[in-house]
């Protein structure tokens, strides 16, 4: 006989493993399986964002950020260094494998901790809710059944034509997080969010960086005037970008990659020790679905579900990455714990409106809610304020000047929009902007609220003041 599950969860990323410890408290029977296995062959949970994702990058964002600032920057605070400061790059990368270990190592407690049944294994929907577990380790497939089953198998890289990855010269991102020493040179492949941030640790570490993108707009997905002020700062830097940059080709010789790609009417070559792929990622649904279970996709390949997360079968739902909207890691595991919830009888609700994005680069982009340029194909009237953090006291003190804030409200009502930051610390000062924005807050609300003085907040503050040409710290 199958062992019979309340809920069944295929995936244990942050989307799946909230999921199935929501489910647990809840009092529900719970299994949660996973086939991740790392590039040292250990299975663990946490999927890509423990794994190869969030967590490791942002490690390595920070040791790098130490790095730089110790060689650029301390100086100016009066604090010398003999030498020249040297970057041991295997001991980077083991603290890096440390924070993942403890924090994939954190969910195997979780699971324990809430009574949830954690499988180290691939998961297949079969008809008439049936999971097929295939052991990652190998060995015999076993059957388990549930009333409920949570897809949550998140997504993989996108290839590209004629750009094949080796896992040592060709890479994705799992490589780029594991590169053992500076290549001298490093090729980007999309100057998205991943090319950004890693592009961003090997250039501070030493490497020569160069992005490739296709689009002729740079980071097309934010606020026109923070891409641009960001694109100023990753200039100065000497992140080399090239917009309008199509690859045509690239092959491994000699240890190097030689990369082909056209810029307008004319063809480049150009050569790098590593080349980091970044073109975007796809719904993993690789072997997840027999041809009788009736889970239908979208046409992108996607898991189609409906608002709240209920795929073509009832009791089967789709969450994370594997479904419509943002591929983030906050906005899965709130779908997660909605559906856990939803589960159990509750009515939760997930605003896919209000998610914020972080970009972790220095200086750090975030934002919420809508940009100008969609509010003018909108045809929304609305009030614009912004803030500089060159006239922020504590990002004087800092020595984290560049940077701003730009806010838009509805004109009529004042009703807040969205919020776009560039700066240091933008990745914490967007929440405040997110709780203003769930609760249909006004910038006139973000104005009136007392803000801490040191702090970067006031740029927020003065930002909204701003809206309503009030603004004190600058002249409006
Ligand atoms: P995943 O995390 O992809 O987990 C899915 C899991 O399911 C995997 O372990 C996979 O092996 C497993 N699986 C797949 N199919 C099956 C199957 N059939 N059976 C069993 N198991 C299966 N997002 C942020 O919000 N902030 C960030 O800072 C951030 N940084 C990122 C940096 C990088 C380099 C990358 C690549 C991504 C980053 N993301 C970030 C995106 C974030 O990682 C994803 O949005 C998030 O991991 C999606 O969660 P998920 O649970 O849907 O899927
Ligand atoms: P992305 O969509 O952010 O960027 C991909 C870039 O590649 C785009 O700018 C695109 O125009 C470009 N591109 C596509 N095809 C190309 C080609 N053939 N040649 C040159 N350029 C090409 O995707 P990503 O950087 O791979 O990241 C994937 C997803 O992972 C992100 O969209 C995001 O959802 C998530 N992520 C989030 C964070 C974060 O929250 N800080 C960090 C990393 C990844």
């Amino acid at each position: 006989m199958a062992d019979k599950f309340d809920v069944v969860v295929i995936g244990a990323g942050p989307a799946g493993y909230v999921a199935a410890i929501r489910a647990a408290q809840l009092g529900l029977k719970t299994a949660c399986i996973d086939d991740f296995v790392g590039r040292d062959g250990k299975e663990s949970f946490g999927g890509t964002c423990l794994n190869v994702g969030c967590i490791p990058s942002k490690a390595l964002l920070d040791s790098s950020k130490h790095f730089e600032h110790l060689g650029k920057h301390y100086a100016s605070h009066g604090i010398k260094v003999e030498g020249t400061p040297q970057i041991d790059v295997p001991t980077m990368i083991a603290r890096k494998e440390g924070i993942v270990k403890k924090l994939t190592g954190g969910i195997k407690m979780l699971f324990k901790a809430n009574g949830v049944t954690g499988i180290h294994g691939h998961g297949k929907v079969l008809a008439n809710k049936v999971v097929e577990i295939t052991p990652v380790a190998g060995g015999d497939t076993q059957e388990v059944t549930a009333d409920h089953i949570i897809i949550a198998s998140g997504s993989v890289p996108i290839a590209i034509p004629n750009v094949e990855y080796d896992d040592e010269y060709i890479i994705d991102n799992a490589g780029a997080l594991d590169i053992n020493s500076t290549p001298e040179t490093l090729g980007v492949i999309g100057a998205g969010v991943i090319g950004l941030e890693l592009g961003s640790v090997w250039r501070r570490l030493g490497a020569k960086v160069t992005l490739l993108e296709a689009m002729d707009d740079f980071l097309a997905a934010a606020d026109k005037d923070i891409a641009k002020a960001a694109q100023r700062e990753f200039k100065k830097q000497k992140l080399d970008i090239k917009l309008g940059a199509m690859v045509k080709k690239a092959e491994v010789v000699d240890g190097k990659v030689n990369v082909t790609y056209a810029q307008g009417d004319k063809t480049h070559e150009a050569t790098f020790d590593r080349l980091l792929v970044a073109v975007g990622r796809k719904p993993c649904t690789t072997n997840l679905l027999s041809s009788d279970c009736g889970v239908e996709l979208t046409e992108r390949g996607q898991i189609k579900v409906d608002d709240e997360c209920r795929t073509s079968v009832e009791g089967i739902w789709g969450i994370g990455d594997v479904v419509r909207g943002p591929m983030l890691a906050h906005k899965g595991s709130e779908e997660g714990i909605a559906v856990a919830e939803r589960i159990a009888g509750g009515k939760p609700h997930v605003n896919l409106d209000v998610v914020p994005w972080v970009v972790y680069t220095e200086p750090e982009i975030a934002w919420v809610g809508k940009t100008e340029q969609q509010l003018k194909d909108d045809g929304v009237d609305y009030r614009v304020g912004s803030f500089p953090y060159a006239a922020t006291g504590r990002a004087l003190a800092m020595g984290e000047s560049a940077g701003m804030v730009k806010m838009l409200a509805d004109a009529e009502t004042d009703r807040l929009l969205g919020v776009h930051i560039v700066g240091a610390n933008a990745s914490e000062l967007i929440a405040e902007c997110v709780v203003t924005m769930e609760f249909h807050g006004a910038s006139e609300d973000l104005a009136r609220i007392v803000h801490a003085h040191p702090t970067l907040s006031e740029a927020v503050h003065e930002a909204a003041l701003s809206v309503d040409g009030r603004s004190i710290h600058k002249v409006n």
